[in-house]
């Protein structure tokens, strides 16, 4: 860890993206009529859980850095926002700053009154770190928030940390808009996309000059993907319609000089350069990532595959873990990739305790909204990082929000996963509730619907574990109940 000199200035950062997002016909987190009265009558005594804030380990190979988790988890709201911390005073105090801007926010939007009243209010926030040089972080953070059909909103935030000088970038965008570092970037992007067969027959030169060259253009929609600023634009911005949304990566070394010189500064000459870091490793012989495997198991017996949403947490993935270890029952666990990248360990222990893991996007976006690019690149990461992390391959996913169509199926290749019994536990938060859906429902064969992101749901689980013991269901993964119970499954 490289300790501190001076304290430079707070510069302040730079990109900010927002868009409405609709989750209209979902059947997965958010509201249905009868909600509110389910709320009302399932007066569950919630532990309070009000504004706990944990430091969880800390991630990656990047011992400066602990994820901090802040929830809240009540009648009114659920919160759930995972930022950095550095051990550095500026930094740390500037990153809760920004936590507690957006908490703010939410906190006046959902005041009496306001909120829809089918559902509760949810905001979370996590992030991705990328290294841009010793010392120098970019975190991405994403800020999900539903409140109602109209005011629910995905913001993408970047800033940047210098651990170094324990300061704060920012103050001027990302990218300079002096001519000289206009044209820099003019051609750099005409090279790539000329060289890209998606983009290049449809490109418009003029369209995409006249866009680099607008100073009032702060090109907010790029962001950063590890070494790389990918460049989004919209539908027929600076190409025919049938580019679709193009969108290229460009290595950021190659794109210094568009940069304003107090960001080039801090950047030229310590830049990592990607291939070289990894040259500097011996290859290591890691195994070939496998697919869970089935066990052999009576297909006579009866069973049940209960599984979990929108992991891992770092607080309740290891209570659920516990839980079923205590009745040798296996699940399979549909990871968020986001959070794979802030909690690698719980998929470890996930593994390593015989349980499966599967796909549930990289940050939960609606499928059936965004184009097929985006759709793979949701899938493949979350595929890539957890083959990284736990040296697994996943055969399986499930849609956020169960929100898919035919297109989106036959495109995406893995096994979807859906379920037989939704616990609504996203819903009621009420553990009694939780384990009547199932009790009132479970037959042989069946997929249960859980989320290990709530306290409650994590309390209603000993319960349940209980019932279908004693009810004879052995408790296996998602891939063992298509593998046993294909057949009354199709039936
Ligand atoms: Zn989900």
């Amino acid at each position: 860890m490289h300790k501190r000199k001076t304290l430079t200035g707070i510069l302040i950062m730079i990109l900010f993206v927002m868009t409405a997002c609709g989750h209209g016909n979902s059947s997965e987190p958010h509201g249905t009529d009868e909600a509110e009265s389910m709320l009302a009558s399932g007066k569950y005594e919630k532990k309070e859980k009000n504004a706990e804030t944990t430091a969880a380990q800390s991630v990656s190979a990047n011992e400066e850095m602990n994820v901090v988790s802040y929830t809240e988890e009540n009648d009114e709201k659920s919160v759930a926002m995972y930022y950095p911390e550095f051990q550095q005073t500026v930094i740390d105090e500037q990153l809760n700053e920004f936590k507690t801007e957006k908490l703010d926010i939410f906190n006046e939007l959902i005041k009496p009154g306001e909120a829809a009243k089918d559902f509760v209010p949810q905001l979370n926030m996590t992030f991705e770190e990328n290294v841009l040089a010793e010392n120098i972080y970019a975190l991405q953070f994403v800020i999900d928030s539903y409140i109602s059909a109209d005011s629910s909103f995905t913001e993408t935030e970047i800033i940047m940390v210098n651990t170094e000088t324990d300061s704060v970038l920012a103050g001027e965008s990302l990218l300079s808009s002096n001519l000289d570092s206009r044209k820099h970037l003019y051609n750099i992007l005409l090279e790539n996309m000329k060289s890209d067969s998606s983009i290049a027959p449809y490109l418009d030169e003029a369209k995409l000059k006249s866009r680099v060259y607008d100073e009032a253009n702060d090109f907010s929609n790029v962001r950063f993907t590890n070494n790389n600023l990918k460049f989004k634009f919209e539908q027929g911005e600076i190409a025919a319609d049938a580019a679709g949304k193009p969108a290229v990566e460009i290595p950021l070394k190659d794109i210094l000089k568009a940069m304003p010189e107090n960001i080039t500064q801090l950047i030229d000459g310590e830049y990592i350069e990607p291939s070289e870091t990894a040259e500097e490793k011996p290859e290591e012989e890691e195994p070939k990532p496998e697919p869970y495997e089935i066990r052999t198991l009576d297909k006579n017996d009866k069973m049940a595959a209960l599984t979990f949403d929108d992991g891992p947490d770092n607080e309740l993935t290891p209570e659920v873990l516990s839980l079923l270890e205590k009745y040798d029952a296996r699940a399979t666990f549909f990871l968020l990739g986001t959070k794979v990248n802030l909690f690698p360990e719980i998929v470890e222990q996930t593994i390593g305790a015989g349980h499966e893991v599967a796909n549930h996007t990289w940050s939960h976006k609606d499928l059936t909204a965004i184009s097929f690019n985006e759709i793979t690149e949701e899938i493949v990461r979350t595929n890539d990082i957890i083959r990284e992390t736990a040296n697994v391959e996943p055969l399986l996913y499930r849609a956020p929000f169960g929100a898919n169509t035919e297109a989106v199926d036959q495109y995406v290749p893995m096994t979807e996963v859906n379920w037989d019994i939704d616990t609504e536990d996203w819903l009621t938060y009420d553990p009694v509730q939780i384990n009547q859906a199932v009790k009132n429902n479970i037959s042989d064969g069946d997929i249960v619907l859980m989320h290990d992101v709530h306290d409650t749901t994590a309390a209603s689980l000993g319960e349940m574990l209980q019932y279908l013991t004693d009810e004879g269901y052995q408790l296996v993964t998602v891939s063992e109940i298509l593998y046993y119970k294909n057949e009354i499954r199709a039936e």
